[in-house]
């Protein structure tokens, strides 16, 4: 892999030089406990989320941390909150079936309003672009609460891939007072928007401290070896983005019913998302091939475990992308276009799209690669960091906090139907 460091240390000296002066830190206010609410809403975001829930639940003198779940991924979200033990203190059920996004927006935010009304905390923290995020942004910008927004910045200028995500995360933006951007990339798309950069910080992504904390647990069953025979080499498959969503999504199934056709002396393991338009298609065009092996979607520990021993990983998930960097895993992004090209950068991600033939091929030269296939290729320092992004955070946004001068709690103009 390309190791990074050089790169990501300039970033960590962009920002120490940007950093309060470290007589912020023997302020009156730096000594208080700060109350932090975190906003989550899908599987992702908790994965995410979850080193940096669980290193300010450990450090009581300066954090007193809630957590409010908005439901929007309900049973994948919620294997992740028992496998890093968070207990939300706030479950909101938002979720309808075939719910529009218009409408999970709405009620969301009818949701959360009371919510941040009633907590009323320091910062607001949002991860990445769901809906829960933005909205849950708006939500704190209406009770003025500031925002911090983890994994700030990463673009792909396409407004409709991914969607609504791209959008969402423009918005963020918009709202948030703190950015805490993965990568110096990040940050420059930042400034590019003009957002300050003295409130941008470059710290790593939270989700390779997730990951690192995963590996370093022994698995708790041997339950991957159970779905994946060790004796059988395998491929790991997930897919499942809204705007594949239709042709796209068959191409890739076709692809894959391909592969295993001509390859039965691999498996291809395919944890399905329960989205109905992934999940049917996926049991019409790959659930007869015996080698093809359709599951239910894995808990973290369990993918994670999978991930490492997986010949490689074809997906359209922007997790799995900067996962396989802490992995040294080789990734075919069935998308066309990704806001992670760090990961094409490292030399271990191809882009493919959602064309049959383009992925075909890019397995096939994977398959015939013994030696790029046998040696994962891992570094201490990944393009998204090091595993102490969630550290990092907790350090800037103490600091900030400490130098901040919240008014919202005695605004008197605040009100609902500004
Ligand atoms: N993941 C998981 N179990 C699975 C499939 C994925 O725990 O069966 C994890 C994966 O390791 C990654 C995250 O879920 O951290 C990706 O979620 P998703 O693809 O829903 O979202 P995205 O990464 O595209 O935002």
């Amino acid at each position: 892999m390309v190791a990074n460091d050089l790169i990501l240390d300039d970033a960590y000296m962009w920002t120490e030089d940007k950093k309060l002066s470290p007589n912020t830190e023997m302020s009156p206010e730096f000594r208080a406990r700060k109350h932090l609410l975190f906003l989550v809403g899908t599987r992702p975001e908790a994965i995410k989320l979850a080193p940096l829930i669980k290193r300010a639940e450990a450090d009581p003198a300066h954090w007193i941390v809630t957590v409010c779940f908005s439901g929007q991924h309900d049973e994948l979200a919620q294997q992740v909150f028992e496998l890093f033990r968070i207990e939300p203190q706030f479950r909101l059920k938002v979720m309808r079936a075939a719910q529009p996004l218009s409408e999970l927006s709405s009620r969301l935010l009818e949701a959360f309003s009371p919510v941040l009304a009633d907590v009323h905390p320091d910062a607001v923290i949002v991860q990445g672009d769901t809906t829960t995020a933005f909205v849950g942004a708006l939500t704190a910008f209406y009770e003025r609460i500031p925002v911090a927004h983890v994994e700030a910045g990463l673009r792909t200028n396409n407004p409709y891939a991914p969607f609504p995500e791209e959008i969402n995360r423009r918005l963020i933006a918009q709202i948030a007072t703190w950015h805490f951007a993965p990568t110096v990339r990040a940050m420059k798309n930042l400034l590019a928007e003009n957002i300050p950069s003295e409130k941008i910080f470059v710290v790593g992504n939270t989700v390779i401290d997730a990951v690192r904390e995963i590996l370093r647990r022994a698995p708790e069953t041997n339950t991957a070896e159970v779905l994946a025979p060790p004796d059988r080499p395998f491929v790991l498959v997930t897919h499942h983005r809204r705007e594949s969503f239709g042709l796209p999504v068959e191409r890739v199934f076709w692809a894959i019913e391909q592969l295993a056709q001509r390859h039965p002396e691999i498996d291809f393991l395919f944890p399905v998302h329960p989205n109905p338009n992934v999940r049917e298609r996926a049991v019409e065009i790959l659930g007869k091939k015996p080698n093809i092996l359709l599951q239910p979607p894995l808990p973290y520990h369990l993918f994670v475990h999978l991930m490492a021993h997986a010949l490689f990983l074809i997906t359209d998930s922007g997790g799995i992308q900067e996962e396989a960097t802490a992995l040294g895993k080789h990734v075919l992004v069935t998308r066309e276009i990704t806001e992670r090209p760090e990961t094409v950068e490292a030399g271990l991600a191809i882009l493919v799209g959602t064309d049959q033939q383009k992925l075909m091929i890019a397995a096939e030269q994977l398959l015939s690669s013994k030696s790029r296939l046998q040696a994962p290729i891992s570094s201490e320092v990944t393009p998204f960091g090091d595993g102490r992004a969630s550290e990092r955070i907790l350090e800037k946004l103490y600091a900030q906090l400490g130098a901040v001068e919240i008014t919202s709690k005695a605004d008197p103009a605040k009100s609902s139907y500004l």
